[in-house]
């Protein structure tokens, strides 16, 4: 039984008494201790997706309006209120791609990981307060116990995303949720903060959704990848396949989007165009007014699930790339 499974999972945007999808019939899973890539631009419902996946959305105009989300064998819709508190930040845990959406400015740094630990471990205040310290010493905080009195603004960028990983790692999580959790940090900050949530993975065998929009900080960090283009996940396959023979042309575009310093040009080759609003309607294949490879049918017909093999599924009517 894999650890996370999310199967035929539809959300939609409820406006003026309109349902508008956003996310569209995806399916995917996390064993225990794996690690998944998901990647796209922005707009492509991958936040989203995380954000119903830890039960966040019961506030806000998203709707699940299809399909099931099972964490540990139980169906997150069918569990109450009380036991979904009890499970996020627990057994579940997410971290965000701008700590201070997090962490409160005007609590210290200890007080605010010990109020974690409060609400799932009954703990005192004096074990609570050294648990902290051993957790912001587990995420490499110089003079762990000094920094429990300091307050958010007192810390650097990727010590705050530190922080962070810290209060997620409080309860010990099966499943660690990291939506962007590098996009704020410069290119040096990020590569560490990758390397202590590889680190910590392998420490606590817990398993890891990474969310990013960045193809390159996805190859380094996981062994599955699913690419969501405008709602839909529209090539999956484990990372060492997805990366030696990429079969749709999204994937295509943001391999040839990633930097490589090695390459004797100047300019990365952008995808043209922008992701589709949701107010747009693209008959067909969303991707068609950007692929290269668009043709007649791909204006008409939207690729169906059942294209790819099952180890590496491709949306797409030209899978391998190639339209001749
Ligand atoms: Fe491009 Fe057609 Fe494939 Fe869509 S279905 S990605 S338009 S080749």
């Amino acid at each position: 039984m894999a650890l996370l499974e999310v199967e035929n999972l539809s959300l939609a945007l409820a406006l003026s008494g309109m349902l508008k999808p956003v996310v569209d019939n995806i399916s995917f899973s996390v064993d225990a201790g794996d690690t998944l890539g998901i990647v796209g631009e922005s707009g492509c419902g991958k936040s989203l997706t995380a954000l119903a996946i830890m039960g966040l959305i019961a506030d806000s105009p998203i709707r699940i309006t299809g399909g099931a989300i099972r964490f540990e064998g139980r169906d997150l819709a069918s569990i109450s209120e009380a036991e979904r508190r009890a499970l996020m930040g627990d057994r579940m845990a997410m971290i965000f791609q701008e700590p201070m959406t997090s962490l409160n400015p005007v609590y210290r740094i200890g007080d605010q990981i010990t109020e974690s630990l409060g609400q799932h471990r009954k703990l005192s205040k004096k074990a609570a307060r050294a648990r902290a310290a051993d957790l912001l010493r587990q995420v490499r905080i110089p003079d762990p116990e000094g920094r429990l009195d300091a307050y958010p603004h007192q810390l650097s960028g990727g010590m705050r995303q530190r922080v962070m990983i810290a209060m997620a790692l409080a309860c010990d999580p099966a499943l660690l949720i990291a939506d962007e959790p590098t996009t704020a940090l410069d290119v040096t900050v990020q590569a560490q903060i990758l390397d202590l949530l590889a680190d910590l993975q392998e420490e606590t065998g817990m398993a890891v959704m990474l969310i990013s929009h960045d193809l390159g900080v996805i190859a380094e960090n996981c062994k599955d990848v699913a690419v969501m283009y405008r709602g839909r996940i529209v090539e999956a396959a484990s990372a060492a396949d997805l990366f030696a023979a990429p079969r749709h042309p999204y994937t295509v575009g943001l391999l040839n989007s990633i930097p490589d310093p090695d390459a004797d040009k100047d300019d990365l080759e952008a995808i043209p165009g922008r992701v589709p609003t949701i107010d747009e309607v693209i008959p067909g294949c969303a991707f068609h007014p950007r692929c290269a490879f668009a043709q007649d049918i791909c204006r008409d017909v939207r690729p169906g699930d059942a294209i790819a093999s099952k180890e590496h599924t491709a949306l797409c009517h030209f899978p391998t790339g190639g339209a001749e």
